[in-house]
């Protein structure tokens, strides 16, 4: 009888043993999960909302969308968008006066708030290589009838023209980013000559809207080092998509097919404000949005709302 309690005993006590060594085991492996955690977290997307604020921050800050299963984004620029025909090419090599390297911080710019709910899906539309008189205004008024936010990536040479609709789409409260001057390819020019492109399109657009771009979209959706640190001195991020609608080479019901079957919420739609297609497409495309529950906010709102909430697909570096 002894001899069965000092085995109990025994017993007792090595499980104590045991039951120490394993918390301490645990604890420890739940430390290192946190620090992994946090080694990921996207430092540059707290950047970019601190540029866009207009504070101090000259970290870069380059926003790419990361491919992601079938969120692939397609960089290829015979596939992506067409060349660009531009209204009045001659006159945009004239104007060189001012090759200053921008420094304009948006400082003045008043932050869009939006309310913040995990629940809600929110969506950003995106119209390039506008502004143009056919169609533009036209988008404008389908996005009014849906009280939506959208940001249009305008070309230097385009916003020269129509400054008057630039005026029009800032009126409205949607987003004006930045498309370079020309629409050329960024990745097969001189740094000096991507400064010239962004500061040139910067100024038409400051000029015609008072306020300077945060955003740039580079044509094709390509990019290099020189643009990335370029986009970093001047507190912008580069912006791509996820969604790549085709309206420039497809029909309305492939635009909206393509709508349905990619997007989520946190998602960039890439569209274009210089075809019939899109104007075509768009009610067709708010309408299954809108009964999806998808709110319509600007390329900033979004980058704001993923930073502070994780919607959407992850934003960081690249
Ligand atoms: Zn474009």
């Amino acid at each position: 009888m002894k001899k069965a309690r000092w085995k109990v005993f025994i017993g007792i006590i090595i499980f104590f043993i045991l039951s120490i060594f394993i918390f301490i085991k645990w604890t420890d492996i739940r430390l290192l999960a946190t620090s992994k955690l946090e080694s990921e977290t996207p430092i540059s997307s707290k950047d970019v909302i601190l540029g866009m604020k207009g504070q101090n921050v000259v970290q870069k800050d380059t926003i790419v969308i990361p491919v992601k299963e079938n969120d692939q984004i397609e960089t290829d620029p015979s596939k992506t968008e067409p060349i660009v025909e531009l209204d009045d090419p001659d006159e945009v090599s004239e104007n060189n006066d001012n090759h200053e390297q921008d420094t304009e911080k948006s400082s003045e710019k008043e932050e869009s708030i939006v309310e913040i709910n995990n629940e809600e899906k929110y969506v950003a539309l995106t119209f390039d290589d506008g502004p143009t008189p056919d169609f533009t205004p036209q988008i404008l008024e389908i996005l009014k009838n849906y009280d939506a936010k959208a940001t249009f990536f305008m070309l230097g040479v385009q916003v020269k023209q129509h400054p008057q609709i630039v005026q029009q789409v800032a009126d409205a409260d949607h987003e004006i980013g930045n498309h370079t001057q020309n629409h050329v390819d960024l990745t097969k020019i001189s740094s000096g000559e991507i400064r010239e492109e962004l500061t040139k399109s910067n100024q038409q657009i400051k000029e015609a809207s008072g306020d300077a771009p945060s955003l740039i979209r580079p044509p094709f959706g390509v990019y290099n080092n020189n643009l990335e640190q370029i986009a970093s001195e001047n507190n912008t991020s580069i912006i791509m998509w996820s969604v790549d609608t085709r309206d420039w080479e497809r029909n309305p019901s492939y635009v909206v097919d393509t709508v349905k079957k990619k997007v989520k919420s946190g998602s960039i739609v890439l569209m274009h404000d210089t075809k019939h297609t899109t104007v075509e497409a768009l009610p067709e495309v708010m309408n299954y949005l809108k009964k999806n529950g998808y709110q319509f906010v600007t390329v900033s709102e979004l980058l704001a709302l993923q930073t502070l909430n994780g919607i959407g697909p992850f934003y960081g570096n690249k």
